[in-house]
Parts: structure tokens; C-alpha cells; sequence
């Protein structure tokens, strides 16, 4: 990059007197060729909710272009050899988006559906979760682009050890730190761990999170993100004068987000009545009972011909259900344009990354929807992920509730914060969230100032 940031960007602006901007675009730099402007998915949606953070801080195109374009990526051949003997070559990313904070940070994503500009956009808004919820790191994402459904577990093992291998020289616990994501797990981690560990020749615990627990995971991590999603569920409900019973939810995802969410409302009251997975989706008016839908989902693969419910015509119908929550807790772009406006729900609790697209959150914000964005939303993951990597650092473990209860003070604080910004400057709790975060990063890299 060439842009001298020291001295064209605004530290810190007031807000009421910052000029009028045009909304930046990644003009003048010379990674155009990378991504075209005219892109869509989910890297268009980073950006433009990145665009919109600058334009309210009142910062320039120079800090837009930094912050839009990835510090660093690595795409890597995986070459696997499939239990048959055939070989087959797959292609996995690892996009470190910003480092100003800390080490790279964020989750490694096993799916067939992975590019790689949707691994930057995944890294881009790790970045804003981790300094929104003040974790000191910055954001990153891997992702290899396979179904791992399809693959036998020794199969798996052998992409992630091959992809581990590959990325080794931009990972570490003070460069760049995987955790778990979509189609990954804690086994994941501990073969990551061990084959990083392999290399150096000593056993480092600090390289993954989200390991197994006698591998050095942390109490509390498997059900941290979904644990974070109720906390703030909750919180929504109380601000909006609510109370958790006689409170409807839809749960979209039935993974480890969606499943751990739906339990953790249910344990606080609220009426889950309705969860689907990629293969479909099941209602029931009286609340599914989530303990005997768990383990149908595990027997089956799906919640699909589970008897306590009913089968809606589709997966997408849960999302437009008279509901008063909706949790979308799958994947990114569910919610657009083309369908925001069929949304019952009051308030949407961001699981998922990146659900809600720019054009979605417009139609939210004119029929009065609240959105808990997924930088607030689901970054109970990251925080204890911290909270894992400070312990393996250190050597020496936290309790459970040592564990729950600083995750709880966390995304309580992160909450408050962002509800108090945006109703004192009447944006968005995206926007607001996205710009807290876009100034603490800023700062931190003009302070650090441009090297050389
Ligand atoms: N993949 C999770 C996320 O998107 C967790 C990341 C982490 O713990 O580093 O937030």
C-alpha cells in the first residue's frame, strides 16, 4: 500500500463537525485487480458496511483502502489422498485482515461453498468483533474448500494436516491463531495443534483454540458463542420491555451455534418453536421439546422427521415465520433484499456471520427491526477463545464459572456500549457497532504510525 495514512486520516473525529464525505471506494490503489468494485457476496457487504463506518467517522479513502484490502493472505494447494488411493487436490486460504491489535485471529472453515473473498470478508469482520469486545487481536480466517460430510474422518485429518503444514509460516500464538468455524470441530484443533507442534518440535498450545480440554481447551468453549447470542437475546428482550417468557423464537442453523442458542433461550423461557438445518425445518406452536430434537438430529443427520413437530414446505420458511425472534445462526447473505421485507420477527439476533446484507439491514432499520449485528451478536467465541489462549499461554486453568461469568460480563459491557452509541448518534446498532470497532483498530494503526 502506498498511502501515507499518517497524514491524511482524522484521528478520533467529532462527529457533529466531521465533513461531509462521499462515500469512499477503493480508488487508487493498486489492488484493484483483486476484487472489482462491482463485486457481490459477502465481501461487498464487509465493505460496504466498512464504507459506511469511515463515512460516519469522517475518516478518508486512504484509511477505507487499508481497511477494505486484507494485510495478508496465503492460498495453498492441498493435495489428499483419498482412502481409494486416488489423489485429489483441494484449495485452502489463510487471510490475516488486520494485526494492528495483536496476533490474527479467527476460525478455519471446512465447506464446499468456500472463496476466497469470502474468507477476507470472514477476516475483516473477526477484526471488528475482536476490538469491539476489546480481545487483543486482530482478524483473520481460513477456510479449505471441501464438504467434509462427504470425506472419512482419516480423510479429514489428512486435509487438515496437509493445509496446517502449508500455512505454518503465517501461524502461532503471536502471529495468527485458528479456531473452530463451519464443518470444523475441537479434533480439528488438536490435529492442527499437534501438527504445528510436530514442526517446531515442542508442544505449543497457544497456536489453536477451541482444542479438546485435555489438549489444553478451555471450560466453557464449546458453548461459548451460543452462550454469548442468549446473553445478548436476553438483554434485546429486557431494553425492548419483554419478558423472556411468552417470548417466540426461530432458530435458523441447528449446528453448534444455532442448537446451544436454542437451548440456552429455552433455559431462560422463551418458547423455541421453531429450528431448521439445511434440509428443512420443523414447527410446533407449543415450543419444541430441544433435549428429544437434539438427539433425533444426532441419530439422523437432520431435524428432519422429527415427531414433535410439524415439517414447514422448507428450510426458508422458518425465516418468515410470526415469530418475535429470529436467530439466523447458518450462513452469510439469508437475508436480502428479496426477502427482508417477509420477516416477522421484531428482533434479529445475528448467529451466523454476515447474514443480513446492507440492502436487509435498510429494510430492518424502516420497519423498526432491531439487529444485534454478528460482531456483537456471536462474539462469545473469540472471547473465550481469549480466555483459552491466555490460560494455555499461562499454563494454568479457570473453572467454569470463572469462565461463564467474565464471557457474560463481556458481551454485557460490548452490549451496553453499543446500544449507548447508537442511540446517541440515532444509527444503527451495526453501525454503531462497526464504527466502535473501525476507530479502535484505526487508532491503533495510526498510532503505531506507517513503517517506513
Ligand atoms: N469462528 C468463530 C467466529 O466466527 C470463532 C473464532 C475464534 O474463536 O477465533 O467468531
Amino acid at each position: 500500500m502506498t498511502t501515507d495514512l499518517d497524514s491524511s486520516a482524522k484521528l478520533r473525529p467529532d462527529l457533529d463537525c466531521a465533513p461531509p464525505h462521499t462515500r469512499p471506494r477503493p480508488s487508487g490503489t493498486s489492488r484493484e485487480e483483486e476484487t472489482p468494485d462491482t463485486l457481490s457476496g459477502p465481501l461487498a457487504d464487509a465493505r460496504a458496511q466498512l464504507a459506511d463506518a469511515i463515512e460516519i467517522l469522517g475518516l478518508d479513502d486512504g484509511v477505507y483502502s487499508m481497511l477494505a484490502h486484507p494485510r495478508r493472505e496465503m492460498t495453498v494447494s492441498v493435495p489428499l489422498r483419498r482412502d481409494d488411493g486416488e489423489i485429489e487436490l483441494l484449495v485452502g486460504h489463510r487471510v490475516q485482515h488486520n494485526v494492528s491489535r495483536g496476533p490474527g485471529k479467527g476460525g478455519l472453515r471446512y465447506s464446499k461453498d468456500v472463496t476466497l473473498d469470502e474468507v477476507r470478508a470472514l477476516a475483516m469482520w473477526m477484526t471488528w468483533k475482536c476490538a469491539l469486545v476489546d480481545v487483543p487481536y486482530g482478524g483473520a480466517k481460513g477456510g479449505v474448500r471441501f464438504d467434509p460430510k462427504l470425506y472419512s474422518r482419516d480423510e479429514v485429518q489428512r486435509v487438515t494436516r496437509r493445509y496446517t503444514s502449508e500455512i505454518i509460516p503465517i501461524i502461532g500464538p503471536t502471529q495468527d491463531i485458528p479456531a473452530p468455524d463451519m464443518g470444523t470441530d475441537e479434533q480439528v484443533m488438536a490435529w492442527m495443534m499437534d501438527t504445528y507442534s510436530a514442526s517446531l518440535g515442542h508442544t505449543v498450545l497457544g497456536v489453536t483454540t477451541g482444542k479438546p480440554l485435555e489438549l489444553g481447551g478451555s471450560l466453557g468453549r464449546p458453548t461459548a458463542t451460543s452462550l454469548g447470542v442468549a446473553h445478548v437475546a436476553l438483554a434485546a428482550l429486557s431494553y425492548l420491555g419483554r419478558r423472556p417468557s411468552g417470548t417466540t423464537v426461530a432458530v435458523q442453523g441447528f449446528g453448534k451455534v444455532g442448537r446451544g442458542a436454542a437451548r440456552f433461550l429455552r433455559e431462560a423461557g422463551v418458547k423455541v418453536v421453531a429450528v431448521c438445518d439445511e434440509y428443512g425445518a420443523v414447527f410446533n406452536a407449543d415450543g419444541l421439546c430441544l433435549p428429544e430434537l437434539e438427539a433425533h438430529s444426532a441419530a439422523t443427520g437432520s431435524v428432519l422427521g422429527f415427531k414433535g413437530g410439524e415439517e414447514l414446505e422448507n428450510s426458508d420458511a422458518l425465516l418468515y415465520l410470526d415469530v418475535d425472534v429470529l436467530v439466523p445462526a447458518a450462513i452469510e447473505g439469508v437475508l436480502h433484499a428479496g426477502n427482508a421485507d417477509r420477516v416477522r420477527a421484531s428482533l434479529i439476533v445475528e448467529g451466523a456471520n454476515g447474514p443480513t446484507t446492507p440492502a436487509a439491514d435498510e429494510i430492518f432499520r424502516a420497519a423498526g427491526t432491531l439487529v444485534i449485528p454478528d460482531i456483537l451478536a456471536n462474539a462469545g467465541g473469540v472471547i473465550v477463545s481469549y480466555f483459552e489462549w491466555v490460560q494455555a499461554n499461562q499454563a494454568y486453568w479457570w473453572s467454569q464459572t470463572d469462565v461463564e461469568n467474565r464471557l457474560r460480563e463481556r458481551m454485557e459491557r460490548a452490549w451496553n456500549r453499543v446500544l449507548e452509541y447508537a442511540a446517541l448518534h440515532d444509527i444503527s446498532l451495526r453501525s454503531a457497532a462497526t464504527v466502535l470497532a473501525v476507530d479502535t483498530v484505526t487508532t491503533a494503526h495510526l498510532t503505531r504510525g506507517l513503517y517506513p
